[in-house]
């Protein structure tokens, strides 16, 4: 008898934002971490990630960056595969700050970026930038000319500038309603220009608490799968219990899988792709629209050909075997 009887055969999930998972932190636990994120990532039916840098200091930025270059050149893992970094900041101001910590914004130059990024520069693939930040727009055609996806988020702009950085190069928007001002029919803000724009691709977090279902389906309606990027922005406390954590070096309480803050405000996820995936499928929507959204359209911003990666589910959309590059990586 068939063994896959009964099971769906998807293109394997990329999440293109993701601070952390079981216990480990993209910029504090080096490469041994990195890798044990990989591998966790990989049971929960990611084929690709790219571990996202919160806001951080040079020496913060650089370790980071140098641990996921280790990772990128170990060849003997069965993990999720690093396809680059995302750096979410520093460029902001500190209006929309959420989670991140504003004493290590600045404003962008190529003087500051090539000090920020050093030697790597070629491993960084994705940058979420606030357009209200000095140099800002200036510097997204030097970023997109690096072949580097650059996303607006964590920003208080109108409408009008957020279209304007699309204009510039931009391409998408980081998870949208989270870390904006939310849409108003007079003042529609980043959400509208992101929703109206058919250039703007956007970052959907999908575990039920960052963004409602109701308006979750609002975005997926609006823009098409083929628009929507579904990510985690998860932390490190992923996969763990409720207890304290560190988000990029700031505390975060986990209490029933919720991410805080002390003072409160979410501060990324806990939710791994495999329940996102299960989430699509409770708003309503096909598996197809789901392998879209999961793996196709975040794959396509980053430019990540995937032509072997995939997440084989049973009919519960529980993962079952995971390929990499044409080999199983994980299998129940
Ligand atoms: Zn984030």
């Amino acid at each position: 008898m068939n063994k896959y009887k009964d099971c769906y055969k998807l293109k394997g999930f990329v999440d293109i934002h993701i601070h952390g998972a079981v216990g480990q932190d993209v910029v504090t636990s080096g490469p041994n971490g990195l890798q044990k994120m990989a591998e966790s990532l990989a049971r929960h039916g990611v084929v690709g990630f790219l571990p996202t840098i919160p806001a951080s200091s040079v020496e913060e930025t650089i370790f980071s960056l140098e641990s996921m270059k280790k990772v990128m050149e170990e060849k003997s893992f069965n993990g999720a595969k690093i396809i680059g970094a995302h750096l979410e900041g520093p460029f902001m101001k500190e209006a929309y700050k959420g989670a991140l910590d504003y004493t290590k914004f600045a404003s962008a130059s190529v003087e500051y970026w090539e000090k920020l990024v050093g030697e790597y520069e070629n491993i960084v693939r994705r940058v979420t930038v606030d357009p209200l930040q000095d140099g800002v727009l200036d510097f997204i055609p030097y970023l997109v000319s690096k072949s580097i996806s650059v996303t607006i988020g964590h920003t208080a702009a109108d409408a009008e500038t957020v279209n304007k950085a699309i204009e510039l190069g931009a391409d998408s928007i980081t998870h949208i309603f989270n870390a904006m001002p939310p849409m108003h029919h007079r003042n529609p803000g980043p959400v509208g220009a992101a929703l109206s724009n058919r250039k703007c691709k956007c970052e959907l977090i999908l575990d039920f608490l960052h963004v409602s279902p109701i308006a979750a389906k609002v975005v997926i309606e609006a823009k098409g799968p083929e628009n929507v990027a579904i990510v985690t922005d998860s932390c490190e406390a992923a996969g763990m219990p409720d207890g304290d954590y560190e988000l990029g070096g700031r505390l975060v309480h986990v209490r029933n899988g919720e991410a805080r803050l002390p003072e409160g405000n979410l501060a990324s996820s806990t939710v791994f792709m495999d329940q996102e995936l299960r989430n699509v499928i409770e708003l309503g929507y096909s598996i197809e629209n789901a392998e879209t959204m999961l793996a196709k359209t975040p794959a396509s911003l980053v430019s990540y050909e995937h032509d072997e990666d995939y997440v084989i589910v049973d009919k519960d959309l529980n993962v079952v075997e995971v390929i990499i590059s044409g080999k199983t990586v994980y299998r129940v």
